[in-house]
């Protein structure tokens, strides 16, 4: 263990938002941060979420927002308390990057760019004394036990193995951060193959899913050939989850050449997937009209129509054509669909059998991962004494709104903060590196 914070070094491993945030509360307290990625370059994966806009955080109050973590929320708040959305806003202005709420609620950007932000973070990274490691690929641990035990301190010593381009190095550090991402869109750099070395540590992995992704249905060629691509605008979807709740949520959907993705979609995601899970699939409602009552519909569908096709007849009374018309036929049996009253009843209720996920190489985040159980209040890993996990690995999920980075950058910091008390505990030191007066070591401020 070093005597001093300023001796302290620390490896975090994966450059992507979490482990940034940890490098940058390390170097801030003096601490040697080497960041280790396995890619020519950091930040691929936030790159990619910032095309098309950068959506960082969500501008609503923090009861709403911490029920986007669902299950994990109990243990996603006092991470969201050490850096929640509000800091997170006042940490970018520092970085010189100005935001604002979209209609949605959603935060942005000013110039909805990621690769300014990433830039000027970087940069002070960098002035800070961070040193980045290119193309190393951590591939494990160079002990028997991972860790080698200094009995006097009761601390540990991390030692490490990476691939790189010059052969296989192994480093030793006094504490490591790991933030090694899911296991989507692998070829921006997260492929997930931690798992393996985590759980031959006896670290527990919950089984990786794909979260805020799209599903399988039994597509007819028709409809795949000629509506493959096209959103479904103005629509709700209702569905039961495993524990009997109901969701019923508006907005849009894709449909794709293999089933239905699209933000409504992936809003309901975790709920779909589970009960695919459970049961091998799921039916889902869609309610074509969403703006209009059954009544109504109904009564317009039922209402004479002369010498029209059923089809014009939708169009004119209620304005469905086009992809919902398309869903129609494509779902009820010619006779429903000749029956106007049954087919009003199907518009508000269209069951859509939904059969797989999509592979979780397509998917927006990853569900599953280190257990929280298995880390203590500062992430580190109960199993191993001095490693840190932050960011996506760790087993919680939420919807797309910039739930995922805001606790991906939360996460980051108290494990970065997490290894600096680790540190200072182990040199008999206080949070700014200097002895304290009892003796006793300190956790760093939050
Ligand atoms: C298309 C897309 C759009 C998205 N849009 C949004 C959005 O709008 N809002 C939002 O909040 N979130 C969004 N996300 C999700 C968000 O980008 C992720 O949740 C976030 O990047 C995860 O951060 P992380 O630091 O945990 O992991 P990552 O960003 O995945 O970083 C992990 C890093 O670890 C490295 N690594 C992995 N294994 C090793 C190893 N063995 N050795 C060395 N390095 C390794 C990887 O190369 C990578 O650089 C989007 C994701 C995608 C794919």
């Amino acid at each position: 263990m070093p005597s001093s914070l300023d001796s302290a070094r620390v490896a975090v491993i994966g450059g992507g938002p979490a482990g940034l945030m940890a490098a940058e509360a390390l170097a801030s307290h003096g601490v040697q941060v080497d960041v280790y990625d396995a890619m020519p370059s950091v930040g691929r994966k936030f790159l990619m979420a910032g095309k098309g806009g950068m959506n960082i955080t969500h501008s609503e109050a923090l009861e709403p927002f911490l029920g986007r973590y669902g299950s994990r929320r109990q243990q996603i708040a006092p991470l969201l308390d050490a850096f929640g959305p509000d800091a997170l806003r006042a940490w970018l202005k520092g970085l010189g990057v100005e935001t604002f709420v979209g209609s949605s609620g959603r935060v942005f950007p000013t110039d909805m760019k990621a690769a300014p932000m990433l830039r000027a973070w970087l940069h002070r990274l960098r002035e800070t004394g961070v040193r980045f490691h290119m193309r190393h690929k951590w591939v494990g641990w160079d002990s028997e036990d991972g860790v080698a035990t200094a009995a006097a301190s009761q601390s540990s010593t991390q030692m490490l193995r990476f691939t790189t381009p010059d052969g296989e190095q192994r480093v030793t550090y006094d504490a490591v951060v790991f933030a090694l991402g899911g296991a989507s869109w692998p070829r921006l750099g997260s492929d997930a193959a931690w798992v393996s070395l985590m759980s031959a540590r006896n670290v527990p992995v919950a089984p990786l899913r794909a979260a805020n992704c799209g599903f399988d249905a039994d597509w007819s060629p028709y409809l795949r050939e000629r509506f493959a691509g096209r959103p479904v605008k103005s629509i709700a979807i209702s569905l039961t989850d495993i524990d009997k709740n109901v969701h019923n949520r508006q907005g849009e959907i894709l449909l794709t050449e293999t089933g239905l993705e699209g933000s409504l979609i992936y809003a309901l995601s975790a709920a779909i997937r589970e009960r695919i899970l459970a049961d091998g699939d799921v039916t889902i409602a869609l309610d074509l009209a969403p703006g209009l009552p059954l009544e109504r519909v109904i009564a317009e569908v039922t209402r004479p129509r002369g010498s029209r096709s059923m089809s014009s007849h939708l169009q004119g009374r209620i304005g469905i054509g086009g992809v919902k018309l398309a869903l129609l036929h494509e779902m009820l049996s010619k006779e429903t669909f000749a029956d106007s009253n049954r087919l009003a009843h199907a518009i508000k209720a269209l069951p859509v059998r939904l059969t797989r996920a999509r592979p979780i190489a397509e998917a927006i985040s990853t569900a599953g991962g280190i257990p929280f159980e298995a880390l203590d209040a500062h992430l580190m890993l109960k199993p191993l004494p001095g490693a840190f996990c932050a960011g996506e690995m760790l087993d919680w999920e939420a919807p797309t709104g910039g739930y995922l980075l805001t606790a991906c950058f939360a996460s980051g910091l108290v494990a970065g903060r997490g290894a600096l008390a680790y540190l200072a505990a182990g040199a008999g030191l206080n949070a700014a590196g200097t002895t304290d007066a009892s003796g006793a070591s300190q956790p760093p401020a939050a």
